[in-house]
């Protein structure tokens, strides 16, 4: 349990000989509800906190419903915060990197000169620009200052995909990855990858916060993970924020708050990012829905067959999800489905990126954080409200990563032509055109 507490929050029942640290004075004991308040998220909604006849104290007590995903928190739960010494850090960290574009390395520059500084900013670069790598160097440059290190993400995928990349590049250091149901080991971690659900658990306890793809949902929605981002960082810890597809709002702040910002509107090999194309289906929503597959999607899916390429098809809902997969089977038969509820979801991604799956009919949930050599992408039904611009751009940035498979088909099959359509292909147009 060395230095495992240090930073956190949390429920006093789910730590082994809590007595003793309370005893010797290393945790303070906080009520989970106090004055109409949620200590973990800070909730004060009266809507999200529920008054109930408790069985452990045998009256009434209030839980809240903000943030019961990860485990109740009511008035008489007993919340433990470290005060105790900090643990020993160490500046005994390597990184194992190979070389970054001359673009890369100035992003990276810059990002530890607002580090040095402890001013937040903001990372605008293209998907497949390489943005990782770009963290790396700022990373190190923190550890080696003896900082604490978080890199949030409001997915799940993310975290997976990101933390063994980090803990090859820091063969020295703990990396630590959090989400929901990971195996934790109770030890201090200088370097935490997490979900930013995750952060609910901490409290001032990082001295650089990375938010990754901080357009996400349920990130950008959500004012709690929001708050979350907050609170687990000490007060005057920079955050930098990591997007292919910033929002208007987090572009008029970093202007506002004068932060560092670095943009790259070019991926790390130099192409440009493919433009998708429209192909509009007449009735495509009704002809799915009765099992028929239109004739454009269906010669899609036989050319894919011919050349042996990769695919991904993206559609809006898991009934459409479940309407289209045997269609496709027909077509081409290794292909499997994929949605946030697939508990498989991981090794039918790895056994795409394996060659064992030739393509995945999926919702939204791969729509970033996804890199699959030569993938061909569609989107059906792309008129549907979930595809806004930024969905449709980080879409269409799953598409020529690879330096030697630099280009390839986006498809957007659907009825209508919507506003969040045309976006999405004038932004990547917009791109494609800057100067460098
Ligand atoms: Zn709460």
């Amino acid at each position: 349990m060395d230095g495992f507490l240090e930073g956190r929050l949390i429920d006093r029942n789910v730590i082994e000989h809590a007595h003793t640290y309370i005893q010797s004075g290393q945790v303070i004991c906080i009520q989970g509800i106090e004055n109409g308040r949620c200590m973990r998220c800070h909730n004060n909604d009266p809507r999200y906190l529920f008054t109930y006849h408790c069985a452990v104290c045998n009256g009434p007590c209030t839980y809240c419903r903000k943030c019961i995903q990860l485990g109740r928190i009511s008035s008489c739960t007993t919340l433990l915060k470290w005060c105790g010494p900090q643990h020993p850090r160490t500046n005994d960290h390597t990184l194992e990197l190979s070389g970054l574009s001359a673009a890369q390395q100035r992003a990276s520059d810059e990002l530890i000169e607002s580090i040095r500084q402890k001013r937040s900013h903001l990372l605008h670069a293209v998907c497949g620009a390489g943005k990782t790598e770009i963290l790396f160097q700022p990373v190190l440059y923190a550890l080696q200052q003896q900082l604490r290190v978080c890199i949030a993400t409001p997915r799940t995928d993310v975290v997976l995909e990101l933390a063994p990349r980090l803990q090859r590049a820091f063969p020295k250091t703990f990396v630590q990855p959090l989400y929901g149901g990971a195996p934790v080991e109770h030890r201090f971690a200088p370097l935490i990858v997490a979900t930013t659900h995750q952060l609910l658990r901490f409290e001032a306890a990082f001295d650089v916060m990375i938010v990754d793809e901080a357009d996400a949902f349920p990130y950008t929605y959500d004012e709690m993970l929001q708050r979350a981002v907050n609170k687990a960082k000490t007060a005057d810890a920079p955050v930098c924020f990591v997007t292919a597809t910033p929002s208007k709002k987090l572009l008029a702040t970093c202007k506002k708050e004068r932060w560092g910002y670095s943009f790259l509107p070019r991926r790390y090999h130099g192409y440009s990012l493919p433009v998708p194309r429209i192909s509009t289906v007449w009735r495509l929503h009704a002809k799915l829905q009765k099992n028929k597959l239109p004739n454009k999607l269906y010669d899609w899916l036989k050319l894919r067959k011919e050349k042996q390429q990769p695919f991904l098809l993206f559609l809006p809902t898991i009934e459409l999800i479940e309407c289209v997969l045997p269609l496709v089977q027909q077509v081409i038969p290794n292909v499997e489905a994929v949605h946030a509820k697939d508990e498989q979801r991981k090794e039918k991604v790895l056994q795409l990126r394996e060659g064992q799956l030739q393509g995945l009919v999926t919702s939204t949930i791969l729509e970033r954080g996804i890199t699959i050599t030569n993938v061909q992408v569609a989107v059906v039904c792309a008129d549907d409200a979930i595809f806004d611009a930024g969905a449709l751009i980080q879409i269409s940035g799953r598409v020529g990563r690879h330096v030697h498979y630099a280009s390839g088909d986006v498809v957007f099959f659907s009825e209508a032509i919507t506003i969040a359509m045309d976006e999405a292909i004038a932004e990547i147009k917009r791109l494609n055109a800057v100067m460098t």
